[in-house]
């Protein structure tokens, strides 16, 4: 409790009585925290341009006990990529990344490789956004893995055999990964083209796995992210939403 200075990345902002701004960012001390910033949408705040989504900051704030909205004291501009959403389609895809973290991260639970991978991927996609795609699938399978969602995929979870380079395994019910003599071919089928996927996500940095994304089988890509769909939805229990309220900030009605 108390003042606290810590790296943050600014996730979402809403508008709070006539000149204050409430701003959820994720910091790397601390997850994902919720604080008031007053005076912040006056013409000369203390604050300048350092509020705005996708802008990474020093952030000191205030905390009280007992109170999930701290109070932002300072924030000064490190990077922004906030430039980056001049298109519709990065905004959707960052709208959409910022509602996975606020999802998925517990307030105030610290998580630092959490922080490192929302900051890598927001780097790749700035430095590459024609990568979007294979970045967004990146980021989901890792944000899954990071939160305990994503199945093991090396071998079957039942009888511990590990899968060969070419057969096909099934996620069942409880979203455990099974070979075909296990699962009786029952669930959601992934080929090894799809582990193999997986398993690159895992093992190298965004811009790698992006750079190998052409490479791998139109087949692979498409499994892959219809299990990223299907484990999100499941761990949410319900389809993951962009904030209309987020996007008309940018003067976009819709996306994608
Ligand atoms: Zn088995």
């Amino acid at each position: 409790m108390g003042a606290v200075e810590t790296e943050a990345i600014v996730l979402r902002t809403y508008n709070l009585a006539e000149a204050d701004k409430i701003v959820v960012c994720l910091t790397r001390c601390c997850g994902v925290v919720r604080g008031v910033a007053n005076g912040a949408r006056r013409l000369k705040s203390r604050f300048g341009a350092a509020l705005e989504p996708f802008t990474f900051i020093n952030l000191g704030y205030y905390e009280k006990d007992g109170r999930e909205l701290v109070s932002i004291k300072q924030a000064e501009i490190e990077r922004s990529y906030f430039s980056l959403t001049r298109t519709a389609e990065m905004v959707g895809w960052m709208a959409y990344l910022s509602e996975l973290v606020i999802d998925f991260a517990p307030p105030h639970e610290p998580n630092k490789n959490l922080f490192r991978l929302v900051s890598k991927s927001l780097e790749a996609v700035a430095d590459s956004p024609d990568q979007a795609p294979a970045i967004k699938r990146y980021f989901e399978i890792w944000l899954l893995k990071l939160s305990g969602f994503m199945p093991e995929t090396r071998a079957c979870t039942s009888c511990r055999k590990y899968f060969d380079a070419t057969e096909r395994s099934y996620t069942n019910t409880g979203n455990k990964l099974q070979c075909s003599a296990c699962s009786h071919g029952r669930g959601i089928e992934m080929s090894a083209g799809t582990r193999h996927l997986l398993r690159v996500v895992l093992t190298h940095t965004p811009q790698e796995f992006a750079h190998q994304w052409p490479d791998f089988e139109e087949a692979a890509r498409t499994e892959a992210g219809n299990l990223a769909r299907h484990l999100i939805e499941s761990a949410l229990e319900r389809r993951p939403r962009v904030s209309e309220g987020f996007l008309t900030q940018f003067g976009v009605q819709t996306i994608m």
